[in-house]
Order: C-alpha cells, then sequence, then structure tokens
C-alpha cells in the first residue's frame, strides 16, 4: 500500500480496524504557556508507551532541545535535525535516531529550529511541511509524538496540522486556565481550516501536589468543566522525574518504581485506551 497516502480521506485507517494497515497515530504535546510539563510529558509517555511495546517517534519541534537532551541525544552532536526535514528537504528517515537509553526513535531539534519560522515564510503551505514530510514513516510506528515550543508559532502550528490529537498538560494552579481558551481556539482554527482530524484528546494534570488545597481545588473545577475531556490518572509532583532529564533520560526509564514514572506508565495505557476509542 502507498505510505503517501492522505491519512486524512482514509478513515478506515484512522480507525485503526482489524484488517487494515495501521498508520501512527500523532499527537501533539502542547500549551504556550512555559514550563508547564510539556517536554516531560512528551519524553516520558513516549518511554511509557515503547515500554508498553508500541513503536513511537519522539519529535522533538522545540528549539530548546530538551526533549532531544532527555531521550539521551546530543543535540550539539547531531548530524541532521528537524530543522533541516523542515527547510533543506532532510527526509525523516535520514534524521532521526536513537539511543541505546531509549526505546523510541527522536526527531532531534536543536537552537538552529529556532530560524525554521523565518525561513518558512515564503514557503507554499508553510504549516503543512511537517505533516508531509511524516508521510513516508507514518507506517513505522504506532504513535508519533510531538513536543510543542512555548507559544502558538508556525512551529507549533506544523505540529497541530501533522495531529490525530493534542494532549494538553496543565498545572492545577489558579491561572491554570488563563490562555487555556486561545490554545483552544487555535486548535478550532486549524480543524476548521487547514487539519479536519485534529481535536484534543484530552488535559492532563501535572505537577500535582495533593497537600495544596487550591490544587485539589482547581483539580475538581478541570473535572467539572473539561468532564472526560481529563485524563484520569494525575501526573504528581515528584522530584525523580526532574532529575531524570539530567541523566539524559526519561523519569521512566531512570527510575521506573518511582511515583511519577509509575503514573507516566498508566498515563500510557490510558492513552492507547483512548487511541482505540477514537
Ligand atoms: P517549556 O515551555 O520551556 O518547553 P515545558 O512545558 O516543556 O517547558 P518541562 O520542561 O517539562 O516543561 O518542565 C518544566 C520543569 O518542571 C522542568 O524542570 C521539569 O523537570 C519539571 N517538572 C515537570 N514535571 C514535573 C513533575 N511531575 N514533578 C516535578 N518536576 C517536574
Ligand atoms: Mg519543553
Amino acid at each position: 500500500m502507498n505510505t503517501a497516502v492522505d491519512i486524512s480521506r482514509a478513515p478506515e485507517i484512522q480507525s485503526g480496524k482489524k484488517g487494515h494497515i495501521t498508520m501512527a497515530k500523532i499527537f501533539c504535546v502542547a500549551n504556550q504557556k512555559g514550563g508547564v510539563g510539556k517536554t516531560t510529558t512528551a519524553v516520558n509517555l513516549a518511554a511509557s508507551l515503547a515500554a508498553l511495546d508500541q513503536r513511537v517517534l519522539l519529535i522533538d519541534l522545540d528549539p530548546q532541545g530538551n526533549a532531544t537532551m532527555g531521550s539521551g541525544v546530543d543535540k550539539a552532536a547531531v548530524e541532521n535535525t528537524v530543522y533541516d526535514v523542515l527547510v533543506n528537504g532532510v527526509t525523516v528517515l535520514e534524521a532521526r535516531t536513537r539511543t541505546n537509553a531509549v526505546a523510541y526513535d527522536v526527531l532531534p531539534a536543536n537552537r538552529e529550529l529556532a530560524g525554521a519560522e523565518v525561513e518558512l515564510v515564503g514557503v507554499e503551505n508553510r504549516e503543512r511541511v511537517l505533516r508531509k514530510a511524516l508521510t513516508e514513516v507514518e507506517a513505522d510506528y504506532d504513535f508519533i509524538l510531538i513536543d510543542c515550543p512555548p507559544a502558538l508559532s508556525l512551529l507549533t502550528l506544523n505540529g497541530l496540522c501533522a495531529a490525530h490529537g493534542v494532549v494538553i498538560p496543565m498545572q492545577c494552579e489558579y491561572f491554570a486556565l488563563e490562555g487555556l481558551s486561545d490554545l483552544v481556539n487555535t486548535i478550532k482554527q486549524v480543524h476548521a481550516n487547514l487539519n479536519r482530524d485534529l481535536k484534543v484528546i484530552g488535559l492532563l494534570r501535572v505537577m500535582f501536589d495533593p497537600r495544596i488545597t487550591l490544587q485539589q481545588q482547581v483539580s475538581d473545577q478541570l473535572k467539572q468543566h473539561f468532564g472526560d475531556k481529563l485524563f484520569d490518572v494525575v501526573i504528581p509532583r515528584n522530584v525523580r522525574l526532574a532529575e531524570a532529564p539530567s541523566y539524559g533520560l526519561p523519569g521512566v526509564v531512570f527510575d521506573r518504581a518511582s511515583r511519577g514514572a509509575q503514573a507516566y506508565i498508566q498515563f500510557g495505557t490510558e492513552m492507547i485506551e483512548r487511541v482505540r476509542a477514537l
């Protein structure tokens, strides 16, 4: 079967029904707020899904390169990055990489990627460059995860145009909902104009501390407001998750028994269930 098929026109492939070739489900981890746990979620979800025998590609779409480093890939030493895919016509096959540390592939990024915003300006269909580039590897994976930068930029737009869904990590803090409407509106616009497949898969509560009453209250409000759009699993604040990147490892690999890792493994299971129901 031609792997360059337009997945938006192939519902039988999307649903992954038995007897059909299954193509990767593609998800952005996005929230334009900085430091809310996007990269920690993307890296640990990748590791968790890999531990659950899923074939996973993690795309680092942030010039900070944190998902790259957090997967044990030296962002300064890589030959090709997602920048080369977006701007220089390098294929994902050529640019993807993997270390022994993790059981998933990485399409790495470094600060060069910041230039892509400007360099893509004159390019036709500039918001669909990533989507086009991914068609050749869709059949290689069960999941493709995209770690987005903290901005509603052209890079994030490329992620949203390539994806079937968005996972939104958020902290249960007073300002948690502020800015969320901008993200949701952007997703709605992309859905209406650029990518009919796109939907919000769920909101994930991260860095949760149940001892803080306000966090409990905000969590309850989120439940009332978003209902089953909220993932059941709650990721606790856990120092092992924060320590892991300095070892070039996802928390799920660094200390699998830790509470944080266990929560992300549970999240992997929940994602698989949600994707089945899509
Ligand atoms: P940016 O917007 O800069 O890309 P981000 O949204 O990707 O940030 P992370 O880098 O994942 O956020 O997390 C921000 C900081 O919080 C990091 O130092 C990370 O190690 C820490 N952190 C994330 N999740 C947890 C957690 N559950 N428990 C403890 N620390 C966490
Ligand atoms: Mg990040």
